[in-house]
């Protein structure tokens, strides 16, 4: 029996990090690098996909936040159907799989079907976003609880928040909360009745991280400026986001966009120089190696939606 075949069924459900491939986990790469297919999520790093071999299927499952594309349902049946017919299959998802990333109704799939699984935690954006403004997201005498919520429900009913950690001197994250910032602002200052600093985090650890700040009072008057697809963004209120550092809000430096065309193993050591700076980075490597077919394809059709400022060829 070859080494491979020894090796068991398992489903790994794995936290992609925020975005910056430098904040994916050792085991997260592992995962990624023996996958034979992987289903990945609208938020995840496309680079991070690369990292897995040549042969892999790759799947999008991923749902934008204004389109249900993929229901769970569907995700669920396809975890199934590829544990059946391959051995590593991983469920990569955005941040750290166990908040909002619906990792429960998975692992009852995959309990129910007797698949082994386990799940990769990652780094959740509320913890990537505070990184990046050079705070704690408690902070000793300022906030001593942090709460994870969320802005966005099931079947777009209009639940509220529950804001009992602002009042009592926590910190609230809040996640998928931009398209309802305005009624999450006006029920803080309803319920709470104070003007708290808030900052919004746009694609926290990418290299087209945004920070606006404010006060719950004017944060969403600074954001209705923006451009509409900004990409993800967090937002945090609370003291800990007080008097942020001019250089955190206006940071200096032009982050490059590059492509880096060559035999994948070569190109990643390349990429990851520039992502480790802030750069984002792809690779092309379809003259180099004998590509699934999935992963051809995706990579055409990344290569053709984005926009590149520098392209790099090893040969
Ligand atoms: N499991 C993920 C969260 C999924 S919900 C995690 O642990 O981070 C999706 C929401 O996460 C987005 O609407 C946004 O609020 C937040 N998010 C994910 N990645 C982000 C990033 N790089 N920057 C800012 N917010 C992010």
């Amino acid at each position: 029996m070859s080494a491979l075949a020894e090796v068991q069924t398992k489903v790994y459900l794995v936290g992609a990090g925020p975005g910056n491939p430098c904040l994916l986990t050792k085991k997260a790469e592992r995962c990624i690098q023996k996958a034979d297919v992987i289903l990945y999520d609208q938020l995840v790093n496309p680079f991070l996909l690369q990292l897995s071999r040549p042969d892999a299927e790759w799947i999008h499952v991923g749902k934008t936040p204004y389109t249900r594309t993929t229901k769970q349902e569907r995700i669920n049946a396809l975890l199934v159907e590829k544990a059946q017919s391959a051995q590593v299959v991983v469920r990569l998802k955005g941040g750290d799989p166990a908040i909002f990333g619906r990792v429960t109704e998975e692992v009852d799939t995959l309990r129910e079907h007797r698949i082994p699984f386990e799940i990769v935690p990652g780094v959740t954006a509320a913890s990537a976003a505070m990184s990046q403004l050079g705070r704690g997201l408690t902070e000793r005498g300022v906030s001593t609880h942090i709460t994870f919520t969320t802005g966005h429900f099931k079947n777009n009913e209009e639940n509220d928040i529950d804001l009992t950690t602002l009042a009592n001197d926590g910190t609230l994250a809040i996640y998928m909360g931009i398209k309802r910032l305005p009624e999450l602002m006006q029920a803080i200052q309803q319920q709470i009745g104070i003007d708290f600093p808030v900052a919004i985090i746009f694609n926290a650890t990418r290299s087209d991280q945004h920070v606006v700040s404010g006060t719950v009072s004017t944060i969403v008057e600074r954001i209705a400026v923006l451009p509409e697809r900004m990409g993800p963004g967090i937002t945090i209120v609370g003291h800990v986001v007080r008097d942020l550092d001019e250089a955190v809000l206006h940071p200096g430096g032009d982050f490059e966009t590059v492509l880096v065309k060559g035999e994948r193993h070569q190109a990643i050591e390349v990429a990851y120089e520039w992502a480790e700076t802030g750069h984002a980075v792809l690779i092309d490597d379809r003259g180099w190696s004998d590509l699934h077919p999935t992963q051809a394809e995706t990579i055409a059709r990344w290569i053709d939606e984005m926009t590149f400022t520098r392209e790099i060829s090893l040969t």
